[in-house]
């Protein structure tokens, strides 16, 4: 008899799940989520690598997940504790002939896999289910990743003519109800990773709650109730407020939502409701967010390197450290500071926030582009691997844009917060002038 267990990581729902419908094809299947502690210390720089705001949402995207499993009549077991100490045990008391999980491929979650597989039998199958891409790497019009170019619209042109995106398909069928394992296991709470509740910050601009059901009622709201996606290229560089951008980033970060079914329900909306400029670019940000996962499985481990995927780089970290200035918004700039503040306070900073808080770091303060990427990773609800270190890379001349990509802050505030809103909201008024600029 065959009894799988699917291994839960950065793909946290039933729906469209390619390697969970495959793992339910056995008699039994058993799912299991860690939070591997090592996640959770402190980095060289000396800040957690993960901090609050993303344990929250991703506590309450497990919670959700382990409701849409016990729909299916599937367990969910949830550990804080490394998964090569949790999986083995589990594989051997309950008999697991097979496991499945997403690939991944960056190094941590690497190790993490090397871990359980070198602590466990032979005789058990792993099945990696190639997941979480727009374009399915086997689509691909490139016969190797090697081959993917290092120019974005070489890529996107050649995918939109070439490749087309997968129907989403649907959760798998639930299993019998003896499937369910009598366990009375509970999903931990913010206090078990050492941070206290988070206040109530009625200046965020969105208050994300993870898992599927909340990611789809965002979608909900901003495709169908308010049809923001009608105007969102026009919008999409806002920094106030719900509407400015879809918000759907930390959802597909963790998986809860995938990737092919926001797809889907914008090309719904190109039929039912209107298809334009906006509704396209909703995609081409879609295909960005692909191609830095392509980008990072091309290079490997280079994205974390002080050269990224440059052979040398031009920026020479200077012997000053701003860390603490950059970090908690005391810069001489205001509109540096009300964005790292946002970032601060929320775990969430707008596109535009972050290519200027990048370019500061990086061009004007001339500070290691590395020690920024891993505070945004420590702070952002929406952290993910690729798509954090490949934009640092980018904004910092060492990743697939090798131009001088240099913001000036005040013209950017007098472009897109020319009446102070913004800077007014997150800074004390008394400190807020603005003619007090770098
Ligand atoms: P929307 O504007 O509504 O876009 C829709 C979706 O497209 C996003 O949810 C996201 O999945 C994708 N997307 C949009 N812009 C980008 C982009 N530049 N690169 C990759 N995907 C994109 N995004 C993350 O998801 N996680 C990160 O850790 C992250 N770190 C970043 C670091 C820096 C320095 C910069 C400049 C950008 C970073 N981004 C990251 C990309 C982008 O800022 C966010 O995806 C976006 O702001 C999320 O808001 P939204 O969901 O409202 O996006």
């Amino acid at each position: 008899m065959k009894t799988a267990l699917y291994w839960f990581r950065n793909d946290l729902r039933v729906t469209d799940n390619p390697g969970l419908r495959k793992a339910c094809e056995a008699e039994k299947v058993i799912a299991v989520y860690c939070f591997n502690p090592k996640l959770y210390e402190t980095t060289a720089y000396g800040f957690p690598k993960t901090g609050p705001y993303r344990t929250r949402f991703r506590i309450e995207s497990v919670r959700d997940l382990k409701q849409q499993l016990k729909g299916l009549n599937i367990s969910l077991l949830v550990a804080i504790q490394e998964p090569y100490t949790v999986l083995p045990k589990m594989i051997r008391e309950l008999g697991i002939t097979d496991v499945f999980l997403q690939r991944e491929w960056t190094a941590e979650e690497c190790e993490e896999r090397d871990a359980v597989q070198s602590a466990i039998d032979s005789s058990i199958s792993f099945h990696e289910t190639e997941d979480g891409f727009l374009f399915h790497p086997d689509d691909l019009p490139y016969k190797t990743v090697s081959a993917i170019p290092e120019v974005f619209t070489e890529f996107r042109k050649r995918c939109e003519k070439y490749c087309s995106v997968r129907e989403p398909l649907p959760a798998p069928l639930p299993k019998d109800a003896t499937n369910l394992l009598a366990i009375t296991d509970s999903i931990p709470e913010l206090g078990d990773f050492n941070f206290n509740a988070i206040p109530p910050e009625p200046r965020s601009a969105f208050p994300f709650s993870g898992g599927s059901a909340a990611g789809r009622d965002r979608i909900e709201d901003y495709f169908w109730k308010h049809e923001r996606l009608s105007f969102y290229k026009h919008t999409r560089n806002g920094l106030l407020g719900t509407e400015y951008s879809s918000k759907l980033s930390p959802w597909l970060a963790d998986g809860s939502l995938s990737v092919r079914e926001v797809y889907a329900e914008v090309k719904k909306y190109e039929k039912l409701v209107v298809k334009n400029q906006d509704t396209y670019w909703l995609i081409f940000e879609l295909i960005w967010r692909d191609y830095f996962r392509y980008i990072s499985r091309k290079h490997g481990n280079r994205i974390f390197g002080p050269s990224g995927i440059r052979n040398s780089t031009d920026l020479r970290p200077s012997k000053s450290n701003y860390l603490q200035q950059w970090t908690q918004g005391e810069t001489k700039n205001d509109f540096i500071n009300a964005n790292m503040i946002e970032l601060l306070k929320t775990g969430w900073m707008s596109n535009r926030g972050r290519q200027n808080v990048a370019s500061y770091w990086v061009r004007h303060l001339k500070q290691d582009w590395r020690i920024g990427a891993a505070w945004f990773e420590y702070l952002l609800v929406d952290y993910d691997v690729h798509s954090n270190w490949c934009n640092w890379m980018y904004n910092s001349g060492v990743g697939n844009d090798p131009r001088d990509r240099t913001f000036n802050p005040d013209l950017q505030a007098s472009r897109y917060d020319a009446e102070g809103r913004f800077r007014r909201l997150w800074l004390q008024p008394t400190l807020f002038d603005l003619n007090s600029q770098a």
